[in-house]
């Protein structure tokens, strides 16, 4: 097989060199420096061999797997230096791409050499704690312009600050290694562009590993990284959730497209909440009192199973838009309400399959989603396709909440799920319980135990899978509720689950929990928004009382009828106002102008809740059931 020049000024022009000779063309030396990690810098030294000189074009990674958008943080990089042979190489910025840099190397070099280093998003936080850093290898690494991801190798390695441990799904090199590293430093096998950007690291003074499995040569464990040791101590019941949901996707899924994978999980209140999938691990952050917490522990059941998922709905299929060469080529993001719309419905129903979340957690949810898009004035004018195409706009200007409701966010997570539990109980009803979206889901994104692949899929592929499972006219299912702008969300999965939404004055659990933990006040079904415990609203739906108080967000509300605000008095004025004729009293910091205002709202407390309908059989339970038991 010939190795195409990658390198070379002339021939580098990876697009024109056939797919079949390309083949692990170039291989990298990486060396992460994690010593100043605890203040927020990753320290990069990156080797790139070199058949001739010339002109050079590295790019740095601009799309970020899992996120679908340009959020490559090349504003985060600086000190970038270039050396070949040891002598500096000037190097310029492609001036119609910012991710795109130039060097002007000698003829005779045989390697480039880059030192530079990457600053993690203080003060608002970033990756880093000075306990814990998460490194996401897409941040830190240059590739060839033009090379497929698959077809560059990297071998990395890390030297970590004294007294730290890593955690990655990266193959470590072998004990034969040709050369070893100074102590504290970790060495990885060779591996691909694409296989290396998918296994993010972490490392902490504080870790402790959880094994779940480990059977047939296949492990999966959780890598727990804290701020302090009583962070990271799991009760045996968490330890058997999770060991639960591994037996409950198991038992979905039918096959595993993973050998080692690794739940990372970082409890720290310095990085921001959040989550990203995987092949073999997900990037899990969560609040330092996670395990501690039943509050947080409950609102995050879903976390662990949701990235889980994603192995299967996400890595290994994938819909074919989200499948590039390079990570320099967009994305095409409209199947994201299969890929994260059906994974959010999964993580869901397995976090209740597995114990993760409590009995009621799933109908609870299900009445936050349906009521939450259908107070959205924007759900009259959007549909959830087009919340799916405008996911790159979201993820790179995502502003605050301000408007929300009217510009619609990404919805596709939380109206996925009401998609696929009406797909669900349309496959359950019309094949009376034989067949579920379990049978298709097994079909569709369980096959061999394969590691590593992504398969691409379309629309008709989906709509074809579930005609095998289920005959039903499922193109226009699908053009009704993705194309089309509906007026309401799709209330059928509830209702055919043998459910009923309803507004009550008393909150459900999910509702109570969340405001224990936020300390404000859910208004958006009567006011129109949520007051934070300070008073701040950072939205006011449009068409509801606050708005058409004149009230927009960003104001805070600083009194209640005479009285200093504090939410058991606005939540007291709510309900005194339902019995009067006077409108609720407020006083409002409206951005630096304080003023009186009145709110002529009389309907009290409203909160969504599902109540069983006799009628019907109760689907959502059997959804709900862990698989296997009897
Ligand atoms: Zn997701």
């Amino acid at each position: 097989m010939i190795k195409p020049a990658l390198l070379s000024g002339v021939l580098l022009a990876a697009a024109l060199v056939p797919a079949s000779v390309r083949s692990a063309a170039v291989t990298e030396t990486l060396v992460i420096d994690a010593t100043d990690a605890p203040r927020q810098v990753w320290h990069a030294a990156l080797h790139v061999p070199l058949v001739t000189g010339g002109d050079v074009t590295l790019v740095f990674p601009k799309w970020k797997p899992g996120n679908h958008a340009p959020t490559g943080q090349v504003g985060n990089l600086g000190m970038l230096r270039a050396t070949a042979g040891g002598a500096g190489v000037p190097w310029t910025r492609d001036p119609n791409d910012l991710w795109t840099f130039h060097f002007a190397v000698p003829a005779n070099a045989t390697g480039l050499d880059l030192t530079y280093d990457l600053y993690e998003g203080a003060p608002s936080g970033g990756d880093l704690s000075a306990h814990i850093g998460v490194l996401d290898w897409n941040q830190v690494v240059f590739a060839p312009q033009g090379a497929a991801m698959r077809d560059v190798e990297v071998a990395a390695s890390i030297v970590l600050p004294a007294g730290w441990t890593e955690a990655t799904a990266l193959p470590l090199a072998s004990a034969a290694a040709p050369f070893s590293m100074p102590g504290g430093t970790v060495r990885f096998a060779p591996v691909t562009l694409e296989t290396l950007i998918d296994s993010p690291l972490y490392c902490g003074d504080e870790e402790r590993v959880v094994p779940l499995t480990a059977a047939n040569g296949m492990t999966n464990e959780v890598d727990l990284f804290g701020e302090s040791p009583t962070d990271i101590d799991p009760t045996a019941a968490q330890i058997a959730r999770w060991k639960a949901l591994v037996a409950q996707t198991d038992r979905l899924f039918g096959a595993r497209h993973w050998t080692h994978y690794h739940f990372l999980v970082s409890l720290s209140d310095t990085i921001p909440p959040n989550g990203v999938e995987h092949h073999q691990s997900s990037a899990d952050r969560v609040p330092e009192r996670y395990l501690s917490d039943a509050d947080l522990y409950r609102a995050l059941a879903d976390l662990l199973p949701h990235e889980f998922t994603h192995s299967w709905n996400g890595k290994y299929r994938r819909p074919a838009g989200l499948i590039t060469d390079t990570f320099q080529q967009p994305q095409n993001t409209e199947l994201l309400w299969v890929y994260e719309g059906l994974t959010d419905y999964y993580g869901v129903v397995l976090a209740q399959r597995a114990g993760l979340a409590e009995p009621g957690q799933f109908e609870d949810t299900l009445a936050s989603n349906y009521a939450t898009l259908d107070a959205e004035p924007g759900h009259r004018t959007r549909s959830l396709g087009d919340t799916a195409k405008m996911q790159v706009i979201n993820r790179v200007t995502p502003g605050s909440y301000a408007f929300s409701y009217e510009r619609r966010g990404s919805d596709y997570y939380p109206e996925g799920v009401l998609l696929w539990l009406d797909a669900d109980t349309i496959i359950r009803q019309r094949s009376h319980g034989a067949r579920s979206l379990d049978t298709f889901a097994q079909r569709f994104f369980g096959g061999p135990d394969v590691p590593g692949t992504a398969i691409g899929y379309t629309r008709a592929d989906l709509i074809a899978a579930l005609q095998a499972t289920q005959p039903y006219d499922w193109a226009t299912f699908f053009r009704t509720r993705v194309d089309d702008v509906l007026p309401h969300p799709e209330l059928g999965g509830i209702t055919r689950g043998g459910w009923r939404l309803v507004y009550t004055p008393e909150r459900t659990d999910w509702q109570i929990r969340q405001e224990r933990i936020d300390g404000g006040l859910d208004a958006t079904f009567s006011l129109g928004s949520s007051i934070a415990a300070n008073g701040a609203l950072p939205f006011t739906i449009d068409g509801m009382p606050l708005a058409r108080a004149g009230i927009g967000a960003g104001a805070r509300i600083i009194g209640v009828d005479g009285m200093t605000f504090s939410v058991p008095r606005l939540r007291l004025a709510i309900q005194a106002a339902q019995h009067s004729a006077k409108p609720i009293a407020l006083i409002v910091d409206d951005r630096g102008v304080v003023r009186a205002v009145d709110v002529p709202y009389h309907g009290g407390e409203r909160y969504p809740r599902l109540v069983r309908d006799p009628a019907a059989p109760d689907l959502l339970a059997a959804i709900a059931a862990p698989k296997g038991s009897r």
